[in-house]
């Protein structure tokens, strides 16, 4: 159970950037802080083992092990600096430990092959899944016919039941947790009602916006908006109703957008959406087209449902608070002015 809330939380760490879309899932600092426990641990445990080759001749197999000790504590270095990549590991440490398993099992027997179980386990730790998949089928494909090849049957048997077991359990292991984890953070950054983005991520992609607009000249835009009178329609119409307007609304915000916007249920009846590449003068006239198109949907048969609109540019002078309250200055000025308008520039 503890294993499995270590993963969880592991999972935690990135998932939640990832589905932000905004930083690669390797450089979270819960994984970043994992990683480099885990290649420290396994660093300190290898190192007297090679030092203890060294003493006794065996060179070759003491050097190997001193390189991955070395390269284990390079690892949990890059991790303290933040500048580890897994990618690193799996082009270079995973490789080199297999071959270095494969000769340590040929040179000294079946007590070569004990070390390729935490190898298996570690490497679901500190790479992705699927680069974690491709190690461990090399390191099996490639240590298994050695092992019929160097030890008795019934030790060979043994030992490739256990290790695909371990390796088998372990993949499942990670594919139960990730699907679980997955769903919950689904669940976290989900409105139930329309299926669009809830507050969860709005801060953490507000200031990752912010931040391009700053390093690459990258426009983003915030489009907010909210339905004129709503509780109007839920008073004369019914909540269901009500309910329905939000739905369809969510369902054609989606398809109105590109994949790379991101589109936020706020609150009730309000909606924002941060627009990537596009800078005021152009989300103006998206707002202008999607209030327009809203105006025509007949959402409720008879009835026009309309929305205000409020627009502002990021500015990597201002927070993402600021940025927030300008493009709610403008909604309410819209609001004042009238309502089914869309302004960009509060006075
Ligand atoms: P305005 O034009 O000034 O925005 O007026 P409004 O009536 O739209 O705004 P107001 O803030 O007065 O009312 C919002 C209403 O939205 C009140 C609340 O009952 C309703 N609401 C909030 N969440 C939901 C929901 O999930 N479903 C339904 N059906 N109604 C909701
Ligand atoms: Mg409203
Ligand atoms: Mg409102």
């Amino acid at each position: 159970m503890c294993l499995v809330n270590f993963y969880v939380e592991y999972m935690n760490g990135f998932y939640v950037e990832y589905m932000n879309g905004l930083i690669t899932p390797d450089q979270t600092d819960f994984q970043l802080k994992s990683t480099l426990w885990l290649f420290s641990a396994a660093g300190s445990l290898i190192l007297p083992f090679a030092i203890y080759d060294l003493i006794h001749q065996k060179l070759q197999i003491g050097i190997g092990a001193l390189i991955i000790a070395f390269a284990l504590f390079f690892g949990s270095w890059c991790c303290y600096r933040k500048t580890y990549k897994p990618v690193y590991t799996f082009v270079l440490l995973s490789p080199f430990c297999t071959l270095y398993l494969l000769y340590l099992t040929n040179t000294v027997g079946i007590s070569g092959t004990y070390w390729c179980y935490p190898t298996i386990l570690l490497f679901y730790f500190v790479i992705s899944e699927r680069q974690a998949w491709i190690s461990n089928i090399i390191l099996i494909v490639g240590i298994l016919p050695l092992a019929w090849r160097l030890l008795e049957a019934n030790e060979a048997a043994r030992f490739s039941v256990t290790l695909i077991l371990v390796s088998a359990y372990a993949a499942i292991f990670l594919r139960i947790i990730s699907k679980l984890y997955s769903e919950r953070c689904q669940q976290a950054n989900t409105d139930p009602l329309t299926g669009l983005y809830n507050r969860a991520l709005l801060q953490d992609s507000l200031v990752q916006a912010i931040h391009q607009t700053d390093r690459t000249d990258t426009a983003f835009t915030l489009i907010s908006m909210d339905i004129d009178f709503f509780k109007k329609i839920n008073d004369e119409l019914g909540h269901d109703i009500g309910d329905h307007v939000l739905v369809q609304l969510g369902a054609f915000l989606k398809k109105f957008f590109r994949e790379t916007d991101k589109v936020f249920r706020i609150g009730g009846e309000e909606f924002l959406i941060l627009v990537c590449n596009s800078n005021e003068a152009n989300s103006v006239d998206i707002a202008e087209r999607l209030r327009r198109d809203i105006e025509n949907l007949s959402l409720i048969p008879g009835r026009m449902v309309t929305v205000s609109i409020g627009v502002a540019a990021s500015d990597s002078e201002k927070d993402w608070k600021h940025w927030m309250k300008t493009c709610d200055k403008n909604l309410y000025q819209a609001k004042n002015s009238g309502r089914n308008k869309v302004v960009a520039c509060s006075a």
